[in-house]
């Protein structure tokens, strides 16, 4: 769904829409969208910017970043964001973006499209880490166990080394 200046202009678009999972490219980053994916927002023009307000919802998967088990990430984003016409960076010579205005986009063209705002909102929502549990155990380094389920023949090998403090508990 394309939201286009022109269609702006006349009017406020409401939009509604699900993506099924596998509809949205996520360039390729390293998460699986779980269930449909439901936005509800509104765009409209403010001067020559896009304002597109709203909220979107569903579950992706990743992999636990210690013990690659598969981990449920919910998300629910709302967003308030800006698009400016990328022309008027060419005017506004080396313009500098404040800190708070990190809700602002550029488009070019005619519009933007919608898939691509929601993708940026997925993504950026998305944590840095992704761990299963905050106590995950992770892989046994030489085995390769995964210690949350197993205690692996290795670990009687690390007592006395620098690290079996850090195993304790
Ligand atoms: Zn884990
Ligand atoms: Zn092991």
């Amino acid at each position: 769904m394309r939201i286009t200046l022109g269609e702006l202009e006349r009017h406020r678009i409401v939009i509604s829409k699900t993506y099924a999972p596998g509809t949205l490219d996520y360039h390729g980053v390293d998460f699986r969208q779980a269930t449909p994916l439901k936005v509800d927002a509104v765009a409209e023009l403010m001067g020559s910017e896009i304002l597109i307000r709203g909220r979107l919802a569903t579950r992706l998967e990743a992999c636990c970043d210690r013990c690659l088990g598969s981990v449920a990430i919910p998300i629910k984003q709302e967003f308030d964001l800006f698009y400016r016409p990328v022309s008027t960076i060419a005017r506004e010579e080396e313009i500098e973006l404040p800190e708070d205005e990190l809700g602002v986009g550029f488009f070019s063209g005619d519009g933007i499209e919608l898939a691509d705002v929601v993708t940026e909102q997925v993504i950026l929502s998305v944590p840095m880490k992704v761990i299963c549990q905050t106590d995950c155990r992770g892989l046994c380094p030489l085995c390769g166990a995964n210690l949350n389920f197993a205690k692996c023949a290795c670990l009687p090998a690390k007592v006395g080394s620098p690290f079996s403090s850090l195993n304790k508990g």
